[in-house]
């Protein structure tokens, strides 16, 4: 169901790694009158730029109506300070994108702001709507007109379906319509809203600044404006945020909760904390549990930087074995890499990542990761490292074999380009050309969250979804008021 994204000439598909899941998008917003929102916003976008790196856009209001300003790129390509001077105001909403619905072009950069017959609204959302095909062709067929290709304008369209409502009515209404994952910032004239599924697939949380309020998908951008953290926006509900104060409600009772237990392994940041966990935590956690579930005869535990870095840590940690950092990664490599040609390619992997020969020649070593999808970029790190000298490499990855996509708000390519769906273990490490391939059990991962091991979506490693993908042509399964 989830269409491929058609990328933008300036962003070549090459530029970006193909061999990691990639997280869609992150949203942030802030209300307070006397605070400067939309710098704010921009340095809370800033804290949250490895959600998404294709787009970004603020949404300001001052009361009377909303700004927007939004464009392709890094946050601070699409803004400069001239811009955010002029947007006054004392509520503000940005979002960052990575787009897996719907192509990467400025029409489907966020907030998507509209008119409707209450005012004006504008829209930030994390997460894939898995019933869009009915939603869409629903709406078509009763004259809603689609500018954009997102899912996220499907909402628009029920929003403004539903303007015979309250806006709170909307979207409490839309909530019911509405099937999949949705982490979901509103603005309007005088108030901002955050909504989040029933089953808390991405994460939203909830903070003070002053006496205002910040909701952001991760609590680092909190930390970074200098908000205190309150809580977790609970899964199905809503906050709603105006000059009255802070009130929540919930249009739908709760269900099992299933947050993306790959912010864990590998979006989130680790400064983060969500839904109770700590991310860095959890990472050294899934490296302590893969060293006792693979106790490896190595001299040096290495890791991937910087995705397996934490983990690599546990593992050196529980299993006693030094921790090195064996390859050095280049931070300074952003979107305007040109990519090499044929002839030079493997200076691509080599521009990012420098094994140290000092350290690796003649060891044994455990190279941790967080995850493989397609194995084309362990495939070139570990030829890097033979070539430095290492006498033995084995792989650790601090997940299950991904097996199956993603239809909740991450690229985790189609299942035919993930290799763990098509190939053995055994395959798959003669294919990287390791001396040994391990993966951190399911039933290991989830131990780590203890009594709430339940609380999590594991589809990519079990495929057990926890809600039904709709397909093109499956309208006309609800119907809508
Ligand atoms: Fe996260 Fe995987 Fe579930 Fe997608 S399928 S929400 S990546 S755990």
């Amino acid at each position: 169901m989830k269409a491929r994204a058609v990328r933008s000439p300036e962003i070549a598909p090459e530029e970006k790694d193909l061999d990691k899941p990639r997280e869609e998008c992150g949203i942030f917003g802030v209300y307070g009158r006397g605070l400067d929102v939309a710098r704010i916003t921009y340095y809370g976008l800033y804290a949250l730029q490895h959600r998404g790196q294709e787009s970004a856009g603020i949404a300001v209001s001052d009361g009377r109506r909303v700004l927007l300003h939004k464009g392709m790129g890094l946050v601070p390509e699409v803004f400069s300070r001239e811009k955010l001077d002029r947007m006054d105001g004392h509520i503000a909403v940005g979002h960052v994108r990575y787009s897996t619905t719907g192509s990467s072009q400025t029409i489907n950069a966020q907030p998507l702001v509209f008119r409707y017959a209450r005012g004006t609204i504008g829209l930030a959302h994390n997460g894939n709507i898995t019933n869009v095909w009915d939603l869409r062709s629903q709406l078509a067929s009763t004259g809603s007109v689609f500018q954009s290709t997102t899912d996220s304008e499907v909402i628009v369209n029920l929003i403004a379906r539903y303007s015979r409502n309250t806006l709170e009515e909307a979207l409490a209404k839309c909530m019911i319509d509405v099937k999949g994952a949705y982490s979901l910032l509103v603005i309007t004239e005088e108030s901002l809203i955050a909504v989040r599924d029933p089953y808390g697939f991405r994460p939203l949380c909830l903070g003070s600044l002053g006496d205002g309020y910040v909701v952001a998908s991760e609590s680092c951008a909190l930390d970074t404006v200098g908000a205190k953290k309150l809580r977790d926006v609970e899964p199905g509900e809503t906050v709603i945020i105006d000059q009255q104060g802070i009130r929540s409600m919930r249009a739908l009772s709760p269900r099992r909760k299933a947050h993306c237990i790959f912010e864990y392994i590998y979006f989130a940041r680790p400064d983060s904390e969500m839904d109770g966990f700590q991310v860095n935590r959890v990472r050294r956690e899934m490296g302590k549990q893969l060293a006792r579930e693979y106790p490896a005869d190595v001299d040096l535990v290495i890791p991937v930087p910087d995705s397996g870095t934490t983990a690599a840590r546990g593992y050196a940690e529980e299993s006693g074995i030094p921790f090195e950092e064996g390859l050095m990664k280049n931070r300074y490599i952003g979107r305007t890499f040109i990519q090499p040609s044929q002839d030079t390619r493997d200076m691509g992997v080599k521009l990012k990542l420098n094994p140290m020969r000092h350290i690796l020649e003649g060891k044994r070593v455990l190279l941790v990761d967080d995850s493989l999808v397609r194995g084309t970029t362990s495939s070139k790190i570990v030829r890097m490292i033979r070539e430095a000298g290492v006498k033995e490499v084995y792989l650790c990855l601090s997940s299950p074999p991904v097996i199956k996509s993603c239809y909740y708000g991450i690229d985790t390519s189609n299942e035919d380009e993930l290799v763990a769906a098509h190939m053995t273990v055994g395959q798959i490490q003669s294919m990287i050309g390791v001396d040994g391939l391990y993966y951190l059990s399911l039933d290991g991962l989830l131990g780590i969250f203890g009594e709430y091991r339940d609380n999590f979506c594991t589809a990519c490693f079990d495929g057990k979804y926890p809600v039904e993908i709709s397909k093109p042509g499956d309208a006309g399964k609800f119907a809508l008021e």
